[in-house]
Parts: C-alpha cells; sequence; structure tokens
C-alpha cells in the first residue's frame, strides 16, 4: 500500500467556527456562553444543529449571504456529558438505532423501512479520494457499522461500489470481506457519471428493489453513523481533498465542521485566491469569495492558477447534448431561463457530465446547482 497517498491530514487549528444559522428555527444558545461539543445550537422539528467544537458564542456573522452563529473555539472539545462508547454497534434494536440516526439528521422517516442498501465509495469527481482513503484507513468500522445497518435494519439486499482503479481499497476489501458475508461488493471502471448518487441506483437495482425503498450512503456519511453509533455525538468532522495546482500534492484533510476556506488556504500559503473551485473544476462552483464555511455537503477544493477561468464560446458540437443520461439538453439549460430551461433545470440530476464532455469548458451543470440554492 502506498501509505503517502492513503494519509489524513489534520487541519484542526481554526480560532473560529461557524456553524448555520436559520431564523425559523429555534435558537438554545445567548451571545458570550460557553457551549460544549456536541450542545444543540439550533432546532426545529426536523433538523437539528450541534456545535462541532467547545468555546464561547460570539454573535452571529454574515458570509457568502448566510447568515453563522460564530463560536471562539477552545479547542478542548469539552463535552457536557461524557457519553460511554458503544461495545457492539450491531446490538442497537431497530427502534433505537433509526432514532439515533434521526436525532443526528441522517436518515428521515421514510428511509426506516427500506429493504435496499447501496453504499458507495466512487467519487463523484475526477481524483477526489476521499471515499477510497477513508474505506483504507476505517475498513473495519466501516464495514462493521455497514453489516449493523443490514442486520438492525433487517435489510435483504446490500450493496458496496467501488471504483477498480482504487486498487489499494480493492486489496483492503478482498481481503477483509469474507467476514462480511452479507455485503455485495460491485467493482466498477471508473467513468465519470457512475458517482453520481441516480446513476449507481439504476445501474445497481431493478424494480423490485426500488419497490423496498432504497437507504443511499456514500463512505463519508457512512463514517459519521459510525460516530452516531459508536459515541451517540453528532459527527463534527468534514474530510475532504484539497488539490489543484497551487498546491503541492493532492490530499485528503479533515476539518472541523463550520471551518472557514480562507483558514485552510492560509495555513496552506495560498495568496492567489483568485480560481478556488468547491467540488469539481468543471462540475463545481468558483467561489468570488474564500470566506466560505466548510459543510457535509463539500467534497472537494481546487486551487488553481486562473487558467481555467475564460469561458469560450460554445462551438455547438452537441457532445453536452448527446451525453446526457437523462436526454434534456444542457446546453439550452445554460443560455436560457425560460419555462423549458426551467423544467430541464428541475429534471437535471446534477451528474457534471455535460460540463466534462464539453470542449468549451463550459460549466453547464454549474448553472444549475446555482439555480438550485
Ligand atoms: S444536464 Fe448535465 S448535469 Fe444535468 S443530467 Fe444532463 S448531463 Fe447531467
Ligand atoms: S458541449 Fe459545450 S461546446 Fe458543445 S454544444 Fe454543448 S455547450 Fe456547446
Amino acid at each position: 500500500m502506498n501509505k503517502e497517498s492513503n494519509k489524513i491530514f489534520d487541519f484542526l487549528i481554526s480560532d473560529y467556527i461557524y456553524l448555520p444559522y436559520y431564523k425559523d428555527y429555534k435558537i438554545n444558545v445567548k451571545d458570550g456562553e460557553y457551549i460544549y461539543k456536541n450542545e444543540l445550537l439550533i432546532n426545529n422539528d426536523k433538523q437539528n444543529i450541534y456545535s462541532s467544537v467547545s468555546g464561547k458564542i460570539l454573535g452571529l456573522t454574515t458570509l457568502n449571504n448566510k447568515k453563522y452563529i460564530v463560536i471562539e473555539n477552545d479547542f478542548k472539545d469539552k463535552l457536557k456529558i461524557r457519553k460511554g462508547v458503544k461495545r457492539y454497534i450491531n446490538k442497537y434494536t431497530k427502534d433505537e438505532l433509526t432514532a439515533l440516526l434521526k436525532k443526528y439528521n441522517i436518515i428521515s422517516e421514510e428511509d426506516v423501512n427500506s429493504k435496499v442498501l447501496i453504499i458507495s465509495g466512487i467519487a463523484e469527481y475526477f481524483e477526489e479520494n476521499v471515499y477510497s482513503t477513508l474505506l483504507v484507513n476505517y475498513t473495519r468500522e466501516l464495514l462493521d457499522t455497514i453489516d449493523a445497518l443490514i442486520e438492525v435494519m433487517n435489510i435483504r439486499k446490500c450493496f458496496l461500489a467501488i471504483s477498480n482503479s482504487d486498487q489499494d481499497c480493492v486489496n483492503i476489501l478482498l481481503n477483509n470481506l469474507g467476514t462480511y458475508p452479507k455485503i455485495d461488493l460491485k467493482l466498477f471502471n471508473y467513468d465519470f457519471s457512475i458517482g453520481n448518487k441516480y446513476v449507481l441506483i439504476n445501474k445497481l437495482t431493478n424494480y423490485r428493489h426500488k419497490n423496498y425503498g432504497i437507504l443511499y450512503f456514500n463512505i463519508k456519511e457512512l463514517m459519521d453513523i459510525y460516530t452516531v453509533l459508536k459515541k451517540d455525538i453528532s459527527p463534527s468532522y468534514v474530510y475532504l481533498n484539497l488539490m489543484g495546482d497551487l498546491i503541492n500534492f493532492n490530499r485528503v484533510i479533515r476539518v472541523k465542521k463550520g471551518t472557514n476556506i480562507d483558514d485552510l488556504l492560509n495555513e496552506y500559503k495560498i495568496t492567489n485566491k483568485d480560481s478556488v473551485y468547491i467540488n469539481g473544476l468543471l462540475n463545481g462552483i468558483k467561489l468570488n469569495n474564500t470566506n466560505y464555511i466548510i459543510d457535509n455537503d463539500i467534497r472537494s477544493i481546487f486551487i488553481s492558477k486562473d487558467i481555467f477561468t475564460q469561458e469560450q464560446t460554445c462551438i455547438n458540437c452537441g457532445l453536452c447534448y448527446k451525453n446526457c443520461p437523462i436526454n434534456i439538453n444542457p446546453k439550452y439549460m445554460h443560455f436560457n431561463n425560460d419555462e423549458k430551461s426551467k423544467k430541464y433545470r428541475e429534471k437535471c440530476i446534477g451528474c457534471g457530465i455535460c460540463s466534462y464532455v464539453c470542449p468549451a469548458k463550459i460549466n453547464l451543470r454549474g448553472v444549475y446547482k446555482d439555480d438550485k440554492k
């Protein structure tokens, strides 16, 4: 195994942590108050937001048009109630397990009776390798978590999908899966679309499976489930790739939820912040302002010299249209804002193939993403 390429780097030194504030939620903390890690910050009847660190509440701030509660991190990760660590995570009853997963916003009521479980270890974008790195580093923990979900939730069929180009990951799973006979390992040749949730579900399941209800997690979400089942605390870390031609090598880093990307760039001495992309160069979002807060949805940060920013003009090659898996016209969706293009945006599954195949490097799918915010 290539140890360096599977290493997880920590960036856990941010003085200030920013957690989301939504005005219609109940707020459970006051300015100046000390807050423990895992304490409930805000909530409504569907979602609970917990603190990822311990420290002092400094108040509200607005970054990139979103409101955040700012916490001055004391780096002690103090818990109000010290919770024991569960020895066997498969010893929950179904009610206990689903209550825990709901408490930490991992599943909703409609997921509770699903009978098919799909775990994706396939990257959503080229060169992203968080999922395979986590699988290599936490093989037993992750396989035990899948096994516990199968057992406690009475899952009938479970697929674990990975790319056969992730060699270390393939080897380690093949060596370990003997003791997990209920996990059906599926190897795929990596192609850009297969990392998309809906494309993968379609490849793996048939009509019968769909009737049973499908529970889908990627490996990062599975890692969160492990934390919840083991410790009954809200997962406080986000794992992501830091890459691009201004970074000396592509690495997986672990940060606290609520870390400011700007702090991370300063740590890596990145002064040219003009071309920072999140979640892929061709189908992600280019940041206008790097005061952007890391949450669970961020998979990668790409820092580039400003070479990809000039959108060239469409050459009408038709490749985007030809390759769209759901047969909509990505170019029309990108360049128009009428009813037809809105319908396309609603249908679009966000796979990003259109952006990938476009020879003019037009970020067709990026527009879809912005519009859904
Ligand atoms: S428009 Fe683009 S992102 Fe949307 S489904 Fe088609 S190819 Fe995928
Ligand atoms: S792939 Fe790009 S260049 Fe080709 S038609 Fe679509 S938008 Fe235009």
